[in-house]
């Protein structure tokens, strides 16, 4: 029993320059895609910091950084290129920063005492004894 389908010999034939440009174009957009870390290492990096924090509570240091340190993290998150800024996020369903990196919402981790940029940027809080 022989096959009942003979592919067609294509016709080989030069790009044309529409079609060139379009390669071109389509390889340009790719290059600059910002894609996010996979699910798994975001979930380890959300659990770790949660772990991080529940550790600074329980040895009595901040948690939450004062609010100009806050801001002085996400000033420098906005002006780094690992920012993406159309993504909603679950938490307080607003449009928000989020780090290519770490994947994580920036608006809501540089608040968190214990975070560090994944690429050294900014560090976690250092002077985090609390005063009695
Ligand atoms: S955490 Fe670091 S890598 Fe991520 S956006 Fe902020 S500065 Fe950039």
């Amino acid at each position: 029993m022989g096959f009942k389908f003979k592919p067609k010999p294509t016709v080989d034939r030069e790009a044309t320059i529409e079609e060139l440009d379009r390669i071109k174009e389509t390889e340009k957009m790719l290059g600059k895609e910002q894609k996010l870390p996979p699910i798994s290492q975001m979930v380890r990096n959300v659990a770790v910091d949660h772990w991080k924090s529940l550790k600074a509570f329980l040895k009595g240091k901040h948690v939450i950084v004062p609010q100009e340190v806050a801001q002085q993290r996400w000033d420098i998150c906005r002006q780094c290129p690992h920012l993406m800024y159309d993504e909603t996020n679950p938490d307080t369903d607003r449009k928000d920063g989020r780090c290519t990196e770490c994947g994580c919402f920036m608006n809501v981790k540089c608040h968190y005492a214990t975070a560090e940029c994944p690429i050294g940027k900014w560090k976690k809080f250092e002077n985090n004894e609390k005063k009695a």
